[in-house]
């Protein structure tokens, strides 16, 4: 595989010393009381800032947060991110109070090598998720160069990750982009085979593109969570209280339909762990696909159904997996995810997990470094494995 993008190795030669590159990151991080909670997201910086301040540059870091709605939302600035990212990169990290106003510039000016700046929350401006040209425009005048190594927001087409690269050259890809793209490209491209998709989580609307795509290019497409119980409906199960989307029914159903004519074969649960009310220590029942009873709600895989996806990865080359097979956070509910991720960490095959939630699940089974690629990325890593590419990274400086 050959990354077709330019990365921050092209432009090492010398070119940095003193310059600031304006880098878009992802420190769409959990925050609790203004601490956070998980810095994964941070370290996964770090190789690209590292070799930016080894090389003489000034990064100028930018990013969004949560969704404060295009306005000033106190609760949602980056301040918490400046002490964990010091410890990280031990050295100073400078804020501003806004991205493209009198606070950015006088930061900017400020700046001085081997320190680091930080911009404001950019979604406190509209003009981030509108794609606006004049915002692309602020943020690109406070930098000489652009690196996007954001990849988990990458699939937006949002003013910092399309727009910036308008503006600026070089625009080039960080290491974290680089990384992810050499791994999810290769389940897009060319998976080892039995290739096995693994989709679980709350909602079809998000993934049913990707159904489709992974019905097309894989063996086989396991799927769990919340989304099997639309599938139900569709084949005119009982389904009790469990979640659904009525909206997507029909569309559950024209997949059925076709599941001969797809390359991979579509594979539903056999049995379902149901529960009366969604908390720990609930009483729970298992029954067969399609009979849940009125005022229970599916909450996880069942046992047969444990034993028919572990059969089935255990034949695997690679899998992909994106979304928990039930609603994990609870104890009572997490034995198909759990279960389920220790088959896909002592398996043999090349195991990619896209999806936060998902690498949640495989964290909190102690599980981390048990895997071949562990993405950064939830939607990003899905329109990776789908299309192969993505808006950010189609906006950077090809390699000639
Ligand atoms: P990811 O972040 O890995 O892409 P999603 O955000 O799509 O995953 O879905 C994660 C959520 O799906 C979890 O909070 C989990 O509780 C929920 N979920 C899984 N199975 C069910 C279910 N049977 N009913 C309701 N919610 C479920
Ligand atoms: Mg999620």
């Amino acid at each position: 595989m050959t990354f077709p993008k330019k990365t921050i190795q092209d432009i090492q030669a010398g070119n940095l010393t003193d310059r600031n590159v304006l880098v878009r990151v992802d420190f769409n991080v959990p925050i609790e009381d203004g601490t956070v909670t998980d810095t994964t997201r941070l370290d996964a910086a770090e190789p690209t800032i590292r070799f930016l301040l080894d090389h003489g540059a000034k990064p100028i870091l930018m990013s969004h947060l949560g969704r404060p709605g295009g306005t000033v939302d106190e609760s949602l600035r980056l301040d918490p991110v400046v002490s964990p990212l010091e410890s990280i990169l031990h050295c100073d990290v400078l804020k501003a109070d806004d991205a493209t106003g009198g606070s950015a510039r006088e930061m900017v000016h400020d700046l001085e090598a081997g320190q680091v700046g930080l911009l404001e929350n950019l979604r406190f401006s509209p003009g981030e998720r509108n794609n606006d040209p004049e915002f692309a425009r602020g943020l690109a005048d406070l930098a000489d160069q652009y690196v996007n190594d954001a990849f988990g927001a990458s699939h937006r087409r949002h003013a910092s990750i399309t727009g910036v690269p308008n503006h600026l050259s070089p625009a080039v890809a960080g290491e974290l982009i680089y990384s992810e793209y050499q791994v999810l490209h290769e389940v897009h491209d060319n998976p080892d085979r039995p290739f096995v998709a693994l989709l679980g989580g709350a909602k079809i609307s998000d993934k049913l593109n990707i159904i489709e795509a992974l019905l097309s290019r894989a063996d086989w497409v396991l799927v769990g969570g919340a989304m099997a119980y639309t599938f139900m409906l569709a084949e005119n199960g009982s389904v009790g209280d469990s979640l659904v989307e009525p909206d997507f029914v029909d569309e559950a159903r024209r997949i059925l339909e076709h599941r001969d004519d797809y390359q991979g074969e579509i594979v539903l649960p056999e049995d379902v762990v149901t529960a009366q009310s969604i908390e720990p220590g609930a009483e729970t029942r298992v029954v067969p696909y399609g009979e849940i009873e009125d005022g229970w709600e599916g909450v996880d895989i069942g046992p047969q159904t444990r034993q028919q996806f572990t059969d089935i990865i255990q034949e695997a080359g690679m899998v992909f997996w994106n979304g928990p097979l039930g609603i994990f956070e609870i104890e009572e509910f997490a034995e198909g995810t759990d279960t389920i991720a220790n088959v896909l960490a002592d398996s043999s095959a090349n195991v990619v997990i896209g999806g936060g939630d998902s690498a949640s699940a495989v964290h909190q089974a102690g599980l981390r470094n048990a895997f071949y690629h562990v993405s950064t990325g939830g939607g990003a890593s899905l329109q990776m494995v789908e299309k192969g590419t993505l808006p950010g990274i189609d906006a950077l400086d090809d390699r000639t």
